[in-house]
């Protein structure tokens, strides 16, 4: 669990500004959602806060430290993507476990946390199987598996349920609520969906154009919103 800040952060693409100043405090244990129409810069932001893309101007602090310029892997973030790529030729078990073997952790330690991911996740029958033996949701929970064995303070997740269908996608969310509270992890998650938003969120970042155009609880965007983009993605009357 960390707090997260962004403090006047910008990203521009040669001339092209994309992320045009936002700044932004995440408490520990927060699950902050960010929505927004494509293109406003939503992946581009997690991006920076990993550290997979370089932050042009501004500040980002884990607990207080500055992270501009501080490797990924050392920044306590694990990050899960829209595409789930897992390696097919590996078990389930080999997928989760292959970061740690990476980074030299070792192998009954790996175990350790591999058994453990599995338990929450519910994989504990499915961890000899390849990837093409699994279905979606289960593909989807062994990449959430990847994250959590690290043991990350921060999980990012971008649009994590978007190649799944209706029905998987109410399941999944459910099961992400869960991990929140049993992991009780600060968690900043983007997506389009805005029942997804409003379900998840303790908070919600509303972008549009690389800024962001309010942030609140569920509650006070959907009561209050700043104006009528906002209301018009919150859905309500305004
Ligand atoms: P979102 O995730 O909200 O859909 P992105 O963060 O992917 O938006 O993109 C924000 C903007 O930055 C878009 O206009 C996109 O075209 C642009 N962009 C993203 N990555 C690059 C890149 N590598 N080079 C140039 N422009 C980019
Ligand atoms: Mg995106």
């Amino acid at each position: 669990m960390s707090d997260l800040q962004l403090s006047d952060i910008r990203k521009s693409y040669g001339s092209l500004e994309v992320i045009k100043g936002v700044d932004l405090d995440i408490k520990s244990g927060e699950f902050v959602v960010f929505v927004g129409p494509s293109g406003c810069g939503k992946s581009t932001l997690l991006r920076m806060i990993a550290g997979l893309e370089e932050i042009t101007s501004g500040d980002l602090t884990i607990d207080g430290e500055r992270m501009n310029d501080v490797d990924p892997s050392k920044r306590g973030i694990a990050m899960v993507f829209q595409s789930y790529a897992l390696y097919p030729h590996m078990t389930v078990r080999e997928n989760m476990g292959f970061a740690l073997r990476f980074a030299g952790v070792a192998k009954a330690e790996i175990e350790r946390r591999v058994g453990e991911a599995a338990k929450i996740l519910e994989l504990d029958p499915l961890l000899d199987r390849k990837p093409k033996q699994l279905s979606g949701g289960q593909r989807q929970r062994v990449a959430i598996g990847r994250a959590i064995v690290r043991h990350p303070k921060i999980f990012l997740f971008d649009e994590p349920l978007s190649n799944l269908d209706a029905e998987l996608r109410v399941h999944m969310r459910i099961e992400i609520a869960r991990l929140h509270k049993t992991l009780a992890t600060t968690i900043v998650y983007v997506t389009h969906d805005q029942v997804e938003a409003m379900t998840l969120a303790d908070k919600i970042v509303v972008m549009r154009g690389g800024v962001v155009e309010q942030v609140g609880s569920p509650l006070e965007l959907y009561d209050d919103p700043a104006n009528l983009f906002v209301a018009g993605f919150i859905g309500s009357p305004k």
